[in-house]
């Protein structure tokens, strides 16, 4: 019997706000969609901390012995400025100020974003499909929902029919929001008076003669409304109705919402069956966000060089820091909860290599086949990663015990112990021990011996040495290194 057939999962589906025994769509296979990054900026530990909630996921399906076909897409066209569907595309945006063309950008960030995430040894999706890729198919859609009479074009746009949608179903059902209150609340901005009504929502826009990004449609040059993207490729790669639909919490309304609605007008049916929601990463109490510069990047902490930070931190310490929490949960960062993380990580390393040569007895005083269940038990129930790690932790202060003497086990039940323990380790949380992350890595020593180069820079600028000061910092740029002075003295960024 399969291990998934012995082990029920509860999943917490925000659609019905409940936790529900996950049944898959076909025995043994999951389909799983996640919303990927806008590829303008460098990921932040917020956008991490989402990636690796489902990359826990992910994992947990995988161990269970589902064939789990994960598809996360890459947003390289079409998401604007602001939510109310204003302003120029991000992308776009950055290609101008960068001086880049779109495609440089996009290939710049989603490289970035791939070295980062696996640093953080999450694995990658199944298929990583393209908005800007994908256009017919989003095209296709429009035409499908024109033809049921729920879009409308104006004025080379075309705008979903919210009102018209809502007399048969039900807008609002994932976000709990009422579409009177959606009247209510949306303020009437420039441009949009195009649409019927405020809260309809773009699925195609016209482009404008500036606009770089843009493509030719039934409805003239443009490009497609940015919920879009999103119902184009799941339904493509994982049917009309799949599994599990993932993405931040922030992602629910509008984007979420406007899936369903976009699903239901093509198909008749309700696209997901399992919505889950990501809780977000906080810095001073406050989202981690590109747009406010409230955040950290991955490189800070795998440098120590940020004002946030004491020391640096090996990705696996930042990634157990964020699976101590509960995927749904806020978690907020701070220097103090990552030293904490260290030692409870060091801590469990330290345990798992003692294993090996734990010695062994006639009798057990840890009961394992229990205590591992109960580590399922724990994944079972909405993937709780802080309640397994707490398992892990029991078995470290036995491990810990049988170490010293006190307590003892037999060889069977320390093999079922290695077994689990790496299982639940590595294989579902995901954790590198630190001699696999600086073979990986290999630069621990980089932030010193940059900040000793940086103060013989300072030494010769004091001395009026400008060659050697220029020359430390060429030479530091041509090896990806840049020096920022500032008010405070000369800080490094890592390229
Ligand atoms: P974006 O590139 O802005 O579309 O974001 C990519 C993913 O990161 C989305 O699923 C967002 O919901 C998620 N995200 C953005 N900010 C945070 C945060 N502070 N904490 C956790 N997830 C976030
Ligand atoms: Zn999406």
């Amino acid at each position: 019997m399969p291990l998934y057939d012995q082990q029920p999962l509860y999943i917490y589906n925000s659609l019905s706000a409940k936790k529900e025994l996950f049944k898959s769509v076909a025995p043994g296979l999951v389909g799983m969609y996640v919303c990927g990054p806008t590829v303008y900026n460098k990921v932040h530990l917020g956008n991490c901390r989402t990636f690796i909630s489902f990359d826990l996921v992910f994992r947990y399906l995988q161990h269970l012995g589902y064939k789990v076909r994960y598809v996360r897409n890459i947003t390289d066209a079409g998401h604007l400025e602001n939510d109310a569907e204003e302003g120029e595309d991000r992308i776009a945006k950055k290609a101008r100020l960068e001086e880049l063309e779109p495609m440089e950008i996009v290939q710049k960030y989603t490289v970035n974003f791939h070295d980062i995430l696996r640093e953080f040894n999450n694995h990658p999706p199944s298929i990583e499909p393209t908005a800007t890729g994908h256009i017919v198919e989003q095209i296709e859609i429009i035409k499908n929902i024109i033809e049921k009479g729920l879009a409308y074009e104006s004025n080379g746009s075309v705008y979903f029919d919210v009102m018209k949608y809502n007399e048969s179903e039900h807008y609002g059902i994932l976000s709990g929001r009422k579409i009177e209150d959606l009247i209510a609340n949306t303020r009437e901005l420039s441009g949009q008076s195009e649409k019927k009504n405020p809260q309809d929502f773009a699925l195609w826009k016209k482009a404008e003669p500036q606009h770089i990004m843009r493509w030719p449609s039934p409805w003239g040059v443009g490009f497609p409304g940015w919920h879009l993207e999103c119902t184009a490729m799941s339904t493509k790669y994982l049917g009309d109705n799949f599994d599990i639909h993932g993405g931040g919490m922030d992602l629910k309304f509008p984007h979420h919402e406007c899936e369903i609605a976009q699903g239901v007008a093509t198909t008749g049916k309700e696209p997901v069956n399992y919505w889950m929601h990501a809780n977000m990463l906080t810095l001073n109490g406050k989202k981690m966000a590109k747009s406010t510069g409230n955040n950290i990047l991955p490189e800070e902490i795998f440098t120590g060089n940020s004002p946030h930070l004491s020391k640096a931190y090996a990705p696996s310490v930042a990634r157990f820091f964020m699976l101590q929490a509960h995927y749904r949960s806020i978690l907020d960062f701070s220097d103090e909860a990552l030293q904490a993380a260290e030692k409870g990580f060091d801590r469990l390393m330290e345990a798992i290599e003692a294993l090996d040569k734990l010695p062994t007895n006639a009798t057990s005083d840890f009961q394992v086949s229990e205590w591992k269940q109960k580590c399922y038990d724990a994944m079972n129930d909405d993937f709780n990663s802080p309640i397994l790690i707490a398992q892990l932790f029991e078995a470290v202060k036995h491990i810990n015990a049988i170490k010293s003497g006190k307590e003892q086990i037999t060889l069977e039940d320390k093999q079922e112990l290695i077994d689990s323990i790496n299982a639940f380790t590595f294989d579902v949380l995901g954790l590198k021990t630190k001699t696999q992350t600086k073979a990986n890595n290999g630069d621990e020593k980089t932030p010193s011996l940059v900040n000793m180069l940086i103060n013989l820079r300072a030494e010769a600028r004091a001395n009026k040495d400008f060659a050697t000061s220029d020359k430390i910092r060429n030479q530091l740029m041509e090896m990806g290194v840049e020096l920022k002075d500032g008010p405070d003295g000369t800080s490094f960024v890592i390229k």
